[in-house]
């Protein structure tokens, strides 16, 4: 049999299981969906969302990318996280990502790895802006360990950057931003940062909302 051939035939028993316990279930399926969760996650394939997190279809919006990063140029990621935060509604917007993740791993190396340098270059970053928590921990896997963590926490103070959150939460006390990371040895996920909407942000990051007449109208101009 093609490898292939084994998802098609899986995907009809998963459809037959489906039906026989609800006769509904695609009818209401194919309503709509209202998520209460953005998953911005990394694209291996051991993390997958609904499994790790046991949610059925329709409850988790799904973002995945190579380690997990929120790009502020990254129109994919940016459409996702708009759809889902203005139209979707969602209430949290996670990032999850893993121990053992191979994009972590190689921004941690030297390799000339091609066009995939330019994306690593983001871990980079991370790693260079932690330098100094790094190198101090000796142990190579801790390190990594670390590292993965770190990338996490960045990526979600990445999201706070952007005008799609803090606009939202200028208009409601939504989304909550959380920073998870998936331990496939113990199955459990650690949560490493979590930011409730309104929380502060960063000056030189925050963005004002009002209006020239509301802003002409203030006594803080
Ligand atoms: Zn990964």
């Amino acid at each position: 049999m093609k490898e292939y051939s084994k998802l098609l035939l899986a995907n009809k028993a998963w459809a037959k299981e489906k039906l026989e316990l609800d006769e509904e279930y695609f009818n209401n399926l194919s309503k709509d969906q209202k998520p209460l969760f953005l998953w911005i996650g990394c694209a291996d394939s051991r993390v997958p969302a609904e499994e790790v997190t046991n949610t059925q279809p329709g409850e988790v919006f799904v973002h995945r990318n190579v380690a997990n990063l929120v790009v502020h140029t990254d129109i994919n990621l940016l459409s996702v996280l708009q759809y889902a935060v203005e139209v979707l509604k969602v209430k949290h917007v996670i990032v999850c990502g893993h121990y053992g993740c191979g994009g972590v791993k190689a921004a941690m190396g030297n390799s000339d790895l091609g066009l995939i340098n330019k994306w690593l270059r983001n871990i980079k970053e991370v790693y260079d802006k932690h330098n100094y928590e790094l190198n101090n921990v000796s142990d190579e896997t801790l390190r990594f360990d670390r590292l993965v963590e770190l990338n996490v926490k960045e990526q979600v103070k990445n999201l706070l950057k952007t005008t799609i959150v803090q606009r939202a939460w200028s208009n409601r006390d939504l989304p909550h931003l959380h920073g998870w990371v998936f331990d496939m040895k113990t199955g459990i996920i650690k949560e490493v940062i979590n930011i409730d909407a309104h929380s502060e942000i960063d000056t030189i990051f925050k963005y004002d909302f009002r209006t020239e007449e509301e802003m002409s109208n203030s006594p803080i101009q």
